[in-house]
C-alpha cells in the first residue's frame, strides 16, 4: 500500500489546496499539549460546497480563526481519481477527504475540546427550511447537486435534517481507524460538537455516531451498551457513549457548568432532560 494512509492524505491535500490557490496547512491551529489519548469531534460544515469550506479554513485573508483536521466531502469530487494519482489508499477512498491541520497539532473547531480531539468536518448543509439549507452566507441551493430539485432529508420529530450519506459515515470511519494508528483514541470521546458545546446542535440526529463508535471501536462489553435507565438512553440518543457512563456524564457535566462528578445527581437529571428537549423538539 506504499505511505502510510495520512501521509497519502497529505500528498492529495496540498495537491487540491495548490489548485485552490491556498496554503497547504491552516493557518489558525495551535501546539497540542501531551495528551494520553485523542478524541474526535464531528461537526456539520452548514454548507454544501466543500471548496468554500477550504477556503474559509485556509484564506488568511478571512479571518475565519476556524479550523478543522479534516473535511469529508459528500462524495468524491469528478477530479478526485487525477488528483490522486500514486495514492493508492485515496484512490480508494469513497469520499474525498481534505486534511487541514496535521493532528500532532490542534485545529481550532471545539474550543475547549480543542487540545483533547481531532476536529472532522462533514459536508451537510445541517437544518433544512424550504428545502435548502442556512449556511454561514445565507440560504444557497446546493452547488453541485443542482439538478437535485429537493434534496435527500431525513424528519426528526418536527424539524428536517440535510442527510449525511452512507459513504461519509464509512470515511469518518476511516480516518478515525488512522488516527487511532498514530496517536490512540479514546472511545467515548468520540462524539459530537453539540456534546461538548451546549451552544451547538452538530452534527445533529442524523449522524450515527454511536453506530460509529461501535464500528471503530468495538467492544466485547456490547451488552453493557443498552440503556438501564431513562437518562442513560437519553444520554445515548444525545451522542454520549455508554460504555463508560460515569465518563459521558463528567463530559455533560463540564459543558453545561455542572460539578463534574460523573453522578447523574438531580441537577444532572433535569439538565439532561432539558438539553434533550432543546436539541429534539
Ligand atoms: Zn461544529
Amino acid at each position: 500500500m506504499g505511505a502510510p494512509f495520512l501521509t497519502q492524505l497529505g500528498v492529495f491535500s496540498s495537491r487540491y489546496l495548490e489548485e485552490l490557490e491556498c496554503p497547504a496547512i491552516s493557518p489558525w491551529r495551535s501546539p497540542r499539549p501531551a495528551v494520553d489519548y485523542l478524541g474526535c469531534i464531528v461537526h456539520w460544515t452548514a454548507d454544501r460546497d466543500i471548496e468554500r469550506v477550504l477556503k474559509w479554513f485556509h484564506r488568511e485573508r478571512y479571518q475565519a480563526k476556524a479550523s478543522a483536521h479534516f473535511v469529508v466531502d459528500r462524495g468524491r469530487i469528478p477530479r478526485h481519481d487525477s488528483l490522486a494519482v500514486g495514492l493508492p489508499a485515496i484512490e480508494a477512498l469513497p469520499c474525498t477527504v481534505v486534511s487541514c491541520v496535521p493532528i500532532e497539532e490542534a485545529a481550532w473547531h471545539a474550543t475547549a475540546a480543542n487540545p483533547w480531539s481531532v476536529g472532522i468536518e462533514v459536508v451537510n448543509a445541517g437544518k433544512l427550511k424550504n428545502g435548502l439549507g442556512h449556511t454561514r452566507f445565507g440560504m444557497l441551493p446546493p452547488p453541485r447537486e443542482t439538478e437535485v430539485q429537493i434534496p435527500e432529508r431525513s424528519w426528526h420529530y418536527s424539524q428536517a435534517y440535510h442527510s449525511y450519506t452512507f459513504d461519509q459515515v464509512m470515511t469518518v470511519g476511516r480516518l478515525l481507524t488512522e488516527v487511532d494508528k498514530e496517536i490512540p483514541m479514546r472511545r467515548s470521546r468520540v462524539l459530537g460538537h453539540s456534546n461538548v458545546q451546549k451552544n451547538k446542535q452538530d452534527p445533529g440526529p442524523d449522524f450515527p455516531i454511536n453506530a460509529l463508535r461501535s464500528l471503530v471501536f468495538p467492544t466485547e462489553k456490547y451488552s453493557s451498551l443498552k440503556p438501564h435507565t431513562v437518562h442513560e438512553a437519553l444520554l445515548a440518543t444525545l451522542g454520549y457513549d455508554l460504555l463508560d457512563v460515569s465518563e459521558s456524564v463528567r463530559i455533560f457535566q463540564k459543558m453545561m457548568s455542572i460539578d463534574a462528578d460523573g453522578i447523574v445527581g438531580l441537577e444532572t437529571r433535569s439538565a439532561i432532560l432539558a438539553r434533550f428537549r432543546e436539541l429534539f423538539y
